[in-house]
Formats: C-alpha cells, sequence, structure tokens
C-alpha cells in the first residue's frame, strides 16, 4: 500500500497491548525529552515479562504520550510506532483505522 494517508485520529495510541522498545527508541525518546535515560525509563518504561521495555500507559490504554493535538512525541516516536500500519497491521486495526479504509 502506497497510498496510506494518516487521519491523526489517534485511535491506534489508545489500544490495548503494548508499545515495545526496539533498539535506540528508549536513547531517543530521552534525548527528545531532555532526560537521562534512567530517570526516561523509570518514568516513561514498564518491565515485560521481565526482559522487554515497553512504554507504560494510562488507565484507559491510551499511551502517556497521547495529547489532545497526537503524539507529543512524534519526532521520537517508537519504531513500533512509525511501522504502524505499512509495516505492520492487525485484523482489528484495518477495522479501527480510517486511513487504511478504502476511499
Ligand atoms: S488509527 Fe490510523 S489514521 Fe488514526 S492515527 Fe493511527 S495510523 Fe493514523
Ligand atoms: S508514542 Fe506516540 S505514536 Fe506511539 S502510541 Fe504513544 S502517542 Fe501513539
Amino acid at each position: 500500500m502506497t497510498d496510506f494517508q494518516c487521519r491523526q485520529c489517534g485511535v491506534c495510541c489508545k489500544q490495548p497491548g503494548f508499545v515495545y522498545l526496539a533498539s535506540g527508541d528508549a536513547e531517543r525518546l530521552a534525548a527528545y525529552l531532555k532526560m537521562d535515560i534512567y530517570s526516561f525509563t523509570q518514568a516513561y518504561c514498564l518491565l515485560q515479562d521481565r526482559r522487554y521495555l515497553a512504554l507504560k500507559k494510562n488507565q484507559d490504554e491510551s499511551c502517556l504520550f497521547l495529547k489532545s493535538k497526537g503524539c507529543s512525541a512524534y519526532d521520537a516516536r517508537p519504531a513500533q510506532c512509525r511501522e504502524f500500519p505499512l509495516r505492520w497491521k492487525t485484523e482489528k486495526s484495518l477495522k479501527y483505522c480510517e486511513g487504511l479504509k478504502p476511499r
């Protein structure tokens, strides 16, 4: 798919599940937020299965970085976010993502 256009609805940032951090994601986000890596991981990350770093979420499942105008860390967002939905998507995302719906 080459004509995908994100509608900036933010629905993908409110889904159950986790945004896992790939190599370099935590360092990039920490630098963007002008935090040291330790403070960043304490504030924004949790450890899944004792070895995978993921972003913490709000109680309603939304991402801590999701604000009224969209992702507040957009330029430094994790690879998992950058790659959605062109490199990966789910059956559910085909239903909720406005940008994936036929026009
Ligand atoms: S759900 Fe789709 S259209 Fe909405 S913000 Fe996410 S990628 Fe963009
Ligand atoms: S980091 Fe940004 S793009 Fe990724 S889930 Fe959170 S709000 Fe959405």
